[in-house]
């Protein structure tokens, strides 16, 4: 029997351009599809900025995966000659005894990371744009700092072509269907046949993969850009990423433009997305409104008026861990999926889980707390509670 390909990867997003550019540089034949272009601005890799940290305010496991994903990216930019990272530090801010601060420490300490351990007032001197709350410390990490999300995604697209990828952008995949030879990929086109196929359809992973059906919650972020009195207090250098991740918190980057700063809240997520394909980009005015007063409190250089907004999506799981590994029944499909709203950062080590499962049949990384088959609670349904 024929093949099309060796490897087709489905949606040539964040993750799924990471695993094409993996799987080309093994000299494997690859094709990539997306339903959009490569890459848009309709799913969760927009607006600008996304953090890079190698510590974790969550879970342990991601530490190695930071750093894979660092190399990953710096070879990147070695191959292409383009600026994808800045590591110009983060700070992480809140009480001595608040759970992220002590996550962070468990891993700066348990990995032997480079950080420091800042009080309140070591924190205003040395960064007077943040106000802090009596008795706060930040935790800096000077191996963090922000990935430019679509310049990210175009650059692997464009380095796996080069190396013989060939991606079929605004051609949805309507079905994959594996047996014991192969898959089948379905367009409205044509059908293809491939030895392996890496599922990375992001927000709509689960309309090809049915064992995931009701497992991944599609959530609505938004992000809000507000004007700086003094701009250069907030360039790079001077500002680090501020992550404050509180009920009442918010993340801040560095300014980028000279002119405006991204922050977002970090609270409880209002919107859920019952269709991906009607993602609502309008964000009101009640949507900000939360955010200006935590602006307005914490980072009083800026103007807590939002000069600029945007919504984009991700897929969260109950745990609010990836998904990664082989889909259910088949060692044919690899489903990279429901990345949580921590994915970026991560997406070259797990464009590289892909190409090593498709390639060595197992990964060098511990893919156990993100098994497709984990006991996973399926939420409850998305279109009553949207
Ligand atoms: C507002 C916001 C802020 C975030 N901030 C951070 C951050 O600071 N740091 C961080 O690490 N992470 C962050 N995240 C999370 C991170 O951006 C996501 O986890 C990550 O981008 C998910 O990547 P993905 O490849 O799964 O999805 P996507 O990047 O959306 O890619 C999926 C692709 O699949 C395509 N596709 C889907 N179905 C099909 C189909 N049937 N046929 C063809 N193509 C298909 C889509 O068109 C899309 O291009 C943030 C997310 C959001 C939304």
């Amino acid at each position: 029997m024929s093949f099309d390909a060796d490897v087709a990867v489905i949606g040539v997003g964040s993750i799924g351009s990471m695993a094409l550019w993996r799987l080309a540089g093994r000299g494997l034949a690859v094709h990539g599809f997306d339903q959009y272009g490569v890459p848009h601005d309709r799913s969760a890799m927009g607006g600008e900025t996304r953090m890079f940290r190698s510590t974790s305010p969550r879970e342990p496991v991601y530490v190695s995966f930071a750093a894979a994903s660092l190399t990953f990216w710096q070879q990147l930019e070695a191959e292409t000659g383009r600026e994808l990272l800045t590591l110009n530090g983060e700070l992480v801010l809140g009480a001595e005894n608040a759970p992220h601060i002590v996550n962070v420490l468990n891993s700066v300490r348990a990995f032997d990371l480079e950080h420091e351990l800042l009080d309140e007032r070591d924190v205003a001197r040395r960064y007077p744009q943040q106000r802090m709350r009596p008795g706060d410390v930040g935790v800096l990490d000077p191996n963090a700092g922000f990935l430019r999300p679509e310049l990210a995604v175009l650059t692997a697209a464009r380095r796996a072509a080069e190396l013989g990828a060939v991606v079929h952008t605004h051609t949805p995949v309507t079905h994959v269907e594996p047996d014991a030879d192969g898959v089948t990929v379905t367009t409205a086109q044509r059908s293809y046949r491939y030895q392996h196929v890496v599922l990375a359809g992001g927000p709509w992973v689960q309309r090809l993969a049915p064992q995931l059906a009701g497992k991944i919650q599609v959530r609505r972020p938004i992000q809000v850009w507000y004007a700086a009195d003094d701009p250069a207090a907030f360039a790079p250098e001077r500002f680090p990423i501020t992550l404050r991740p509180e009920d009442d918190g918010f993340y801040a980057f560095p300014s980028v433009d000279g002119a405006l700063v991204k922050a977002g809240p970090t609270g409880p997520f209002k919107q859920i997305v019952p269709d991906p394909d009607q993602l609502d980009r309008t964000v009101g005015l009640d949507e900000v409104r939360g955010l200006n007063e935590i602006i307005r409190q914490y980072l009083p250089g800026l103007h807590p008026d939002p000069i600029r907004v945007s919504a984009y999506m991700d897929g969260y799981t109950a745990d609010n861990r990836p998904i990664a590994g082989w889909a259910e029944n088949t060692d044919r499909v690899v489903i990279l999926g429901g990345f949580s709203g921590l994915g970026f950062k991560y997406a070259t080590a797990f464009g590289e889980v892909g190409a090593e499962l498709v390639t060595d049949g197992k990964s060098t990384f511990d893919l156990e707390p993100f098994a497709p088959d984990r006991e996973l609670m399926a939420w409850p349904d998305q279109k009553r509670e949207g």
